[in-house]
């Protein structure tokens, strides 16, 4: 919320009309915004003569979703918005309910890869893995959590539902039991789309850039904001 005083002139003021009842209203103390603000002394309801909520303002979800994919973080959203923290963080919340998943096409290759950050303080290891699809680059599914079979698996199971062709993956041992033999790749090189993608995380992801302070303070913050950069 901005501190802006409404552009109402004294004159207006004194005649005022009640938003509900359109009865004359009289001054009545004022708004924690400094504004002035008035009760109607018919239906007694308290409002003022006008309103500034900057977060009200036409386009600020689409503002929010495509400063969030220039690498913004929370607080600086909220100074180049002028909305304060609370607003960016509840607005990114909801953006991220109304996006939805990708459909997977059948019989294509995949990349599975993951990306280490820290939730909450810096000890804090966390990984994101995800899934793209060689040919398109589009970013298929991703779950966050620890380095384990059970976060990989949440990624490997919807691939493995669309009969891929090929999942090419790195060493890491868990892929060996997690994904069938036929399908599985671990090729040199195989693995070049999706690091390049980690690359384009790190840097267009405020909270993902590495050797800095920037990090997320919450899970599902970060799971917002990746969904809103893969497909918001
Ligand atoms: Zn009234």
């Amino acid at each position: 919320m901005v501190f802006i005083e409404p552009n109402v002139s004294d004159w207006d003021m004194e005649k005022m009309k009640c938003k509900y009842c359109e009865n004359l209203c009289v001054k009545n103390g004022f708004h924690t915004n400094r504004a002035q603000r008035f009760k109607c002394k018919c239906c007694g309801k308290r409002q003022l003569a006008s309103y500034k909520y900057n977060a009200y303002r036409q386009g600020i979800s689409r503002d929010i979703i495509s400063l969030t994919k220039e690498g913004l973080g929370i607080r600086s959203l909220s100074r180049h918005l002028k909305i304060s923290t609370t607003t960016v963080i509840r607005r990114t919340l909801e953006i991220a309910l109304t996006i939805k998943k990708p459909m997977i096409s059948l019989a294509k290759k995949y990349e599975v890869d993951e990306l280490c950050t820290f939730i909450e303080r810096k000890s804090r290891q966390i990984w994101i893995c995800y899934a793209i699809e060689r040919i398109t680059k589009q970013i298929v599914n991703f779950r966050i959590g620890s380095r384990s079979n059970k976060t990989l698996n949440g990624v490997i199971q919807t691939l493995i539902l669309s009969q891929p062709k090929h999942i090419y993956t790195d060493g890491l041992r868990n892929y060996k039991t997690l994904i069938p033999k036929e399908i599985h790749k671990t090729t040199r090189f195989g693995t070049n789309h999706i690091e390049r993608m980690n690359l384009n995380l790190r840097t267009h992801l405020k909270r993902l850039n590495r050797r800095t302070i920037c990090f997320s303070k919450s899970l599902v913050m970060l799971s917002a904001v990746l969904k809103i950069y893969f497909w918001g």
